[in-house]
Parts: C-alpha cells; sequence; structure tokens
C-alpha cells in the first residue's frame, strides 16, 4: 500500500454486488434472463480495460487539479456507437481533444488532464422507460450496450449479447487510442497543420489568430531549445470515461488487483454518476461508494445542499484528495441562482473535490422542426459565468465537460459559422444529445483560454 493512501479505509458492508440491495433506476430489463446471465458470466472472466496504476495515476492528477496546478478537459459523444468503433471517427475525435488540449495548455499555462467521454460510453438514462410512435409502444432506446435506436421491436428488445460487444469495442476504441498517442500524431503540436478556416468567419478573428500564433511560436521555441516536441506526445497521458449507469455491466468489470488494497471499477478510469441516478440510498452510489476510481457526480439544478454534502460523505468519507470531481451544469440561465450555495456546501464539508463545468446538459433546447440542440453561445456563456462564479466564491473552475465530435456536424446552433436551424438537418447524426463539431470545440477552446487571460 502506498505511503499516500494508508489513512484511506476500505467501505464498510460494501461488496461488488450489494448495490443489489439497493433501488437502482435506469437498468434495462432483459427478457432472456439465462442468455443476460450467462453474458455477465463471460464479461466477469474477461480482461479489464484498464489497469489500477493508471486509475491512480489519474487520481493522483485530479488531486493536482484540485490544488490549481492542473485542468482537465473531458470530452467526448453523448452516446457513442459500435457503428463508430471505427478508425477515422476515433481520430478525429482524439486530434480534436489533442487541439483543444494544446490551446488550453498554452492559453492556461497549466498541464490540461485529458479525459475522453469514450470506449465505452454506451449506457444512455432516459426520461421514460418505454417510447409510443403513432399508436406503437417499445421500449426506449438506453445505448448501444443494450438495445438499438430503431424504432422496431427487435432492436429495442435488450439483447445481452451487446454487454459483450460494449465490451469488445471499448477495448477495440482503447487499442487504437493508445496506438496513436504512443506513436504518431506528431503533426498535432503544429497549429500551422489545423484546420482553421473557420477562424475568419468569426467577430473574434484576430484574438483566435494572436492565440494560433503564440502557441505556433511556443511549439517551434520548445523544439529549438530542447530537440523534443513540447508535452511530447509520446508519452501523452490519454484517459476515458463513461456513465456508469449500467450496473450489472460495471459489477462485471469491477475486480481486485493483485498487490493493491480494495477493488477497481476496470472498465474505465474516471466513471461518473449521472444526474438521474445520484440519489444518497440508490444503488449507483452503493456500487462507487466500493471502487477506488476517481470519480464525476453530475450536478444539475435539482440538487440541494444537504444532498451533495451525503453524497460527499458517503463516497469520499475520508476526504482523499483526487476522488471527487463534481460536474455542475445548471444551464447558463440558472448557474448565477444556483451554483453559489452549492459551492458554499461543499466548502463547508472540508473535503477536496474538483469542480468542472459541464455547459451541455442544461443548454438543451427543442427546435421547432424537431430538432434536439444547443446553442453555442449558451455553451460558451455557462462556461464564462463559472469561472466568474467560481473566483467570486473563492473557489476554482478545475475543468471542463463536454459533448462533442471529431466530425463536421451540425447539430449545435451558432458558432463562428453561424449555423442555424435550418442548417441542422444537413449532418445531424446524434442518436441522443447535440454534439460541438470540430470547429465549434476548437472555438469554444479559445473562448476559455480568452475567458482566462481577461
Ligand atoms: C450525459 O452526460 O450524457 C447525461 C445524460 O448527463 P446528465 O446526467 O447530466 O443529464
Ligand atoms: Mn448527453
Amino acid at each position: 500500500m502506498s505511503e499516500k493512501f494508508r489513512t484511506i479505509t476500505p467501505a464498510k458492508g460494501w461488496r461488488p454486488d450489494s448495490w443489489q440491495q439497493h433501488e437502482a433506476g435506469q437498468q434495462a430489463t432483459y427478457p432472456d434472463e439465462i442468455a443476460f446471465r450467462h453474458a455477465l458470466g463471460r464479461l466477469a472472466a474477461m480482461p479489464p480495460l484498464v489497469t489500477s496504476w493508471e486509475i491512480l495515476s489519474l487520481k493522483e492528477q485530479i488531486a493536482e487539479a484540485q490544488a490549481g496546478k492542473r485542468f482537465v478537459l473531458q470530452g467526448g459523444d453523448c452516446a457513442e456507437l459500435f457503428d463508430d468503433c471505427e478508425p477515422t471517427i476515433i481520430a478525429n475525435r482524439l486530434k480534436v481533444l489533442l487541439q483543444m488540449s494544446l490551446v488550453l495548455l498554452h492559453g492556461m499555462e497549466k498541464p490540461v488532464v485529458r479525459v475522453g467521454r469514450f470506449a465505452g460510453q454506451y449506457a444512455k438514462p432516459r426520461s421514460a422507460d418505454m417510447e409510443t410512435r403513432d399508436g406503437v409502444t417499445l421500449p426506449s432506446y438506453r445505448g448501444d450496450l443494450v438495445n438499438a435506436p430503431e424504432f422496431t421491436e427487435e432492436a429495442r428488445r435488450p439483447d445481452p449479447e451487446r454487454l459483450l460487444r460494449g465490451h469488445a469495442s471499448s477495448a477495440m476504441t482503447m487499442n487504437f487510442v493508445r496506438a496513436l498517442v504512443d506513436g504518431g500524431f506528431a503533426d498535432l503540436h503544429h497549429p500551422e497543420y489545423w484546420n482553421l478556416g473557420w477562424l475568419e468567419h468569426s467577430p473574434l478573428a484576430d484574438e483566435f489568430e494572436r492565440i494560433a500564433d503564440s502557441i505556433g511560436h511556443s511549439v517551434r521555441f520548445m523544439e529549438t531549445i530542447t530537440g523534443q516536441q513540447p508535452g511530447s506526445l509520446r508519452r501523452v497521458d490519454f484517459f476515458t470515461s463513461h456513465e456508469a449507469l449500467h450496473l450489472h455491466y460495471e459489477q462485471a468489470l469491477t475486480r481486485r488487483v493483485p498487490r493493491q488494497w480494495g477493488w477497481f471499477n476496470l472498465s474505465t478510469h474516471f466513471p461518473w454518476i449521472g444526474m438521474r441516478t445520484a440519489e444518497l440510498e440508490g444503488a449507483h452510489v452503493e456500487m462507487f461508494r466500493g471502487v477506488r476510481n476517481p470519480m464525476g457526480i453530475k450536478v444539475g439544478p435539482g440538487m440541494s445542499a444537504s444532498w451533495l454534502k451525503g453524497l460527499i460523505h458517503t463516497l469520499n468519507p475520508d476526504n482523499e484528495p483526487g476522488r471527487l470531481v463534481l460536474i455542475h451544469r445548471m444551464g447558463a440561465s440558472q448557474i448565477s441562482d444556483k451554483l453559489p450555495p452549492l459551492i458554499e456546501a461543499v466548502r463547508s464539508t472540508g473535503s477536496p473535490v474538483l469542480w468542472i463545468c459541464d455547459p451541455m446538459h442544461g443548454n438543451t433546447e427543442k427546435t421547432e422542426n424537431g430538432y434536439k440542440t444547443r446553442r453555442f453561445a449558451n455553451i460558451v456563456s455557462e462556461v464564462e459565468q463559472a469561472f466568474d462564479i467560481h473566483a467570486e466564491c473563492g473557489s476554482r473552475l478545475g475543468g471542463v465537460h463536454l459533448e462533442l465530435t471529431g466530425e463536421n456536424v451540425t447539430e449545435c446552433i451558432g458558432g463562428a459559422r453561424d449555423l442555424g436551424e435550418h442548417d441542422l438537418s444537413r449532418a445531424y447524426k446524434s442518436t441522443v444529445d447535440p454534439r460541438l463539431n470540430y470547429e465549434q470545440a476548437l472555438e469554444l477552446s479559445m473562448r476559455i483560454v480568452g475567458k482566462h487571460r481577461s
């Protein structure tokens, strides 16, 4: 046991299946119980997707972010699809995340902890268990880990084989990401190779050009004096995360590890508990109280101070640094009312947390022609307000949590190219929530830097 963790005590009365004694929201009902049990048995025997030392290294980096020494960039799809487990999509998503992280690194002058929302983001919470269309009622789509999005009885039936496909697709994604990060992507350091054509469409073009130029300068400077790429990508840390929703899947990948005490969730480095499953007495909180991973909790406008304090007490009773990340997602219009009392409540616990802002989930709206969308201006506004509110409350915004893709989709409105409602039908691909496209994601990272410097 390392010195650092010696004071931390294992969770009392916890077992990998103790969550089953609690109410579990958002779980699928499998019609074929025997096939389901069989799939879980196979899953439990398969290799893990991540290792305990990677998990503990992320925990240390989050502890450093809590101390203001790092900034966290977490991003990826709302819902990953098995069909999107292909090289171009994976590489483009990794590329935009790495480019954003370079913008943030140079602009904020601190190392960035990069956490993908991928290699396992396959299970989705839904507002209703069933969906009715034209008089036909079928189970809701719960993510590729459970069923398929097409509105047919066959597609919507929960299929246990998908648990194994989810594990395999996560493993393939991880494998490719690790290979790209280890071996290639050298050009990524040079903004002259980025797609920056959108810059000229932005009212902030001059400021963005200056940011891109200054990154270029410092990259060349570092290369000249060290003969190496700055923050060399060969040794880059890249972590994965997903909403830990499907508890049987998570249990099958919760393991003991030789020479480590306690249990780890080895399906991802950084699981988070979503808004809809964060009840204090609920099964998700019970499951994650017993694992040693760093973890996130989504904090929405409905969260009370006492509830949040209860979650901190249950999930981090020893006040361990690096363990908890609070991901607030209030919406641009509510953050100024809702966030300050929660910051105060958390401070009163004396427990270390990292606050990061998800400016996506509180800003979702529906257009007249039925598309779920988000306005870039609201997303920027929520992040900018978050920086100010934390500063005013004597706290610190330590990162952002985004839904984005490296593809040229049209799902969110606005940004430098000023996408409008009429553009949404052109390339709307998300099966669940609208994502920032490549340009909007890069633009957002520049807006964050601009805010930070102002
Ligand atoms: C999500 O992150 O995709 C999600 C469902 O978020 P939340 O739990 O914050 O609604
Ligand atoms: Mn989402």
